[in-house]
């Protein structure tokens, strides 16, 4: 066993502090990575708190996370001692389900094992990235290109994956009309990368306050959603609607906003459910969908693209000792636009 520094939860209520939590000896397949950045997801908040269901504390969460390979076990062949690496959502799943067995392990039928919170293998709760090392299965390691900078690629391992799979599924493109509510750590990504695959990108954000970051990042229109006025002049207007907003939205008010086929998939997670009046769907024969993270191979597909065509998130490097008041930014969506905690700051 490892003892290592982190930050952890002791309750739903109390604020996060430092501590000390074990990391298991390398098995043959496993990879001890040196975390330097580890990303602050809404999710990482809505599970500390324990809004989507009891969790164990204490409680060390993270799942941006990427630093550099220290030691591997015996069989290890994928990745080296020295390379870049990175972990996002899940750091395992059964292999044996046909979901696994497709390459989309992130709907594991029988569940992923998520990077904090979940059960691993051995019986223990595993324990999240805000930390200074794990060890993971080689298999749920991804390659971080050396064109990302550094302390800018964490995010790309929740918030890129998480935008990115939507966008790819619901074929992005040129010719498709792409919406994206809430321009926060995922939003924003979600944006920069419908715009690198070609789609025209309007985001629709509470007010205009971000709108000329939003320009910058590609979108060609930016709305504010307390202003009803929008609701009115986009109506039947999008293709895909990407919602990453962390609480219930009006859905009859954006379904509206979808032309004939049109779908609006939700990946934001509000613990509350999302009213869906049916007659909201039958108009334009849209659809409401959600998704959840991506898959590993659809993880190092967008860590490439993001390398290949230089998108990366914009990012606010903190300390450890800072990340409290982030958790409370974050709430005020007063983020531009992910928090990332510099791990050498827990040495
Ligand atoms: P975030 O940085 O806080 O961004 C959420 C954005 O939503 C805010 O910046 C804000 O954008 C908007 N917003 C917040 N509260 C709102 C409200 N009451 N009404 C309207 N808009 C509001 O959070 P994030 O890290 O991007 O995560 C977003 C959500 O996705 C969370 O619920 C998270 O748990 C979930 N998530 C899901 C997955 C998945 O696999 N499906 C993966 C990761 C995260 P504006 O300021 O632009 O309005
Ligand atoms: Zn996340
Ligand atoms: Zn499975």
């Amino acid at each position: 066993m490892l003892t290592v520094n982190a930050i952890a939860a002791p309750s739903a209520t109390e604020p996060l502090v430092r501590t000390t939590i074990e990391r298991r000896d390398l098995g043959p397949r496993d990879i001890l990575i040196e975390i330097r950045y580890a990303g602050i997801c809404h999710s990482d908040i809505h599970t500390v708190r324990g809004e989507w269901g009891e969790v164990a504390y204490p409680l060390t969460v993270g799942h941006e996370i990427v630093g550099s390979v220290t030691e591997v076990g015996s069989e290890v062949s994928r990745h080296a001692v020295g390379d870049r690496v990175g972990v996002g959502c899940m750091v395992n799943s059964c292999r044996e389900c046909p979901n696994c067995r497709a390459g989309q392990e992130q709907y594991c039928e029988n569940g992923n094992t998520g990077t904090y919170a979940s059960v691993d293998r051995d019986g223990t709760t595993t324990q999240g990235g805000y930390s200074t090392h794990v060890v993971v299965d080689e298999d749920f390691v991804l390659r971080v290109p050396e064109a990302i900078p550094y302390e800018a690629a964490a995010p790309l391992l929740c918030a890129g994956i998480t935008t990115y799979s939507p966008l790819a599924h619901w074929n992005a493109g040129p010719g498709k009309k792409v919406a994206v509510v809430g321009m926060g750590g995922l939003g924003h990504m979600a944006v920069k990368i419908a715009v690198a695959m070609g789609a025209e990108v309007t985001v629709l954000s509470q007010t205009l306050g971000k709108k000329d970051d939003g320009l910058a990042f590609g979108a060609e229109n930016y709305h504010a959603t307390r202003d009803a006025a929008t609701f009115e002049a986009l109506k039947n207007t999008f293709d895909l609607i990407i919602n990453t907003v962390s609480a219930p939205i009006d859905m009859a008010a954006y379904l509206g906003l979808l032309r004939l086929d049109g779908t609006l998939v939700s990946v934001g997670a509000p613990p509350e459910p999302l009213a869906v009046p049916v007659f909201a769907l039958f108009g334009n024969r849209r659809s409401f969908a959600g998704s959840g993270i991506g898959s590993i191979g659809e993880t190092q597909e967008m860590l490439d693209f993001c390398a290949e065509r230089g998108i990366a998130p914009e990012v606010e490097l903190i300390t450890a000792d800072q990340v409290n008041e982030a958790y409370e930014r974050v709430l005020k969506s007063d983020v531009r636009y992910r928090f990332v905690i510099d791990i050498d700051s827990l040495r």
